[in-house]
């Protein structure tokens, strides 16, 4: 049998050296290698919009691959139109461009607004606006946008024309702000950062300062979208409309796909030849992903967002009357994170190897904070056994401080 010691040789250590090989999931469970279950709070970090195995989406995914796998963007395919309509009539998008994954999906959105500015105003407008703290991908385009430091350092030189101001401060966008400025790249939710939601006011003046300069407005949905939130898009909240919008994640369900949505003035100047991507627009991603926004996409799936989404977050609140472990918990939906108090800062990934032991999968959001991205089908008895575990899981952290 492979085991982690094979792991240990053969695959790179940039992840560090995972827990446990899991070598089956369905709906909200998954089961490892010796038999040992777990309830999945992560979701594959936001991935598993619909849990695992999900015979609607095995469906989809069997059938088309009975038909054609990959025919390259030199041909069309049916799944790919009909994805694209779908995210068209779902959302503020007129056009949508097909890639693999959240960084390739915010590089389009990059080279989409630069390459807008350029045409309409010239050169010297390719000014990026990006956020503290942000997370956006791990391309060297993406961790030059990304507010966190840490990712960039070893990597460079990194590309020139990106500006970081911090999150939620609308003085700062006001001030730095100007003609230079091509696009704000922006996430509705802050994921990795910490699951920091963004003030609707703040969000309302990035797209005023950008009406005023002539400036794109990217959302970063790649973890906030397809339902997270408890809206298709998170953007949907609130009464702002971006010019380019991104996703992955959820989007497939698991199936590698992301995807550029964006209004008619910015995908008027990618013309041919001035973007692609081999697998983009793959018949396989573009089925499944089609076939989980048609279920995410109703009522009774985005009211269970919200209520189990409240049914958690009272819950933690609940646990932490007692275990007195957390200053706040915030978040949106299905997206929520747990911030631990000063004296337990940094200790994040030790809450996390103790919900495993106690069967439970959870996820960090850097070391300060305690994250929930589960699957959006998730049961109200399901989140119920989850918050015993996360009882038993916060009784042990108390007892080994
Ligand atoms: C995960 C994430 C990305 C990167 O997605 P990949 O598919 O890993 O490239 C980008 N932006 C946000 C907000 C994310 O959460």
């Amino acid at each position: 049998m492979t085991d982690l010691s094979d792991y240990q040789q053969v695959l790179t250590p940039n992840y560090g050296v995972p827990p446990t090989i899991i070598v089956k999931g369905q709906g909200c469970n998954l089961f490892g290698q010796n038999g040992e279950s777990y309830l999945d709070l992560a979701g594959g970090i936001a991935v598993s919009a619909l849990g695992h195995c999900h015979p609607e989406v095995i469906k989809t995914l069997t059938d088309q691959a009975n038909k054609v796998w990959h025919l390259s963007n030199v041909l069309a395919n049916e799944p790919a139109i009909h994805l694209a309509k779908a995210l068209v009539h779902a959302t503020f998008a007129d056009r949508v461009f097909f890639c693999n994954s959240g960084a390739e999906a915010n590089e389009a959105a990059i080279k989409a607004a630069r390459k807008a500015a350029f045409n309409i105003f010239g050169p010297d407008k390719s000014e990026i606006i990006a956020f503290n703290d942000a997370f956006h991908g791990r391309t060297i385009a993406t961790i030059t946008a990304g507010g966190q430091p840490k990712y960039r350092t070893g990597f460079g030189p990194m590309p020139a024309g990106f500006k970081h101001l911090p999150f939620n401060n609308c003085k700062a966008i006001e001030a730095q702000i100007s003609e230079k400025t091509c696009a704000v790249m922006v996430e509705p939710v802050q994921g990795e950062g910490g699951v920091r939601p963004i003030c609707s006011t703040f969000l309302e003046k990035i797209r005023t300062a950008c009406n005023q300069v002539g400036a794109a407005l990217i959302v970063d949905e790649v973890q906030t979208g397809m339902g997270r939130t408890g809206k298709l898009f998170a953007y949907q909240h609130s009464g702002v409309t971006p010019d380019i919008l991104t996703s992955a994640k959820s989007l497939g369900c698991g199936f590698p796909i992301g995807a550029m949505l964006c209004k008619e003035w910015i995908s008027e100047h990618l013309v041919p030849g001035t973007h692609g991507s081999t697998y983009g627009g793959n018949p396989l991603g573009t089925a499944v992903a089609g076939k989980a926004l048609e279920i995410i996409n109703q009522p009774e799936l985005l009211n269970n967002v919200i209520s189990r989404g409240k049914q958690l977050m009272q819950g933690l609140n609940e646990l932490n009357k007692r275990h007195k472990l957390f200053k706040t918990i915030r978040g949106q939906g299905l997206l929520i994170g747990a911030v631990l108090k000063e004296d337990y800062a940094g200790r994040s990934s030790e809450l996390v190897t103790l919900t495993m032991q106690e069967g439970l999968m959870t996820l960090g959001a850097g070391p300060d904070v305690h994250r929930f991205a589960p699957p959006l089908i998730i049961s109200e008895s399901e989140v119920k056994d989850a918050l015993t575990r996360l009882d038993r899981a916060y009784s042990h952290f108390k007892k080994q401080t």
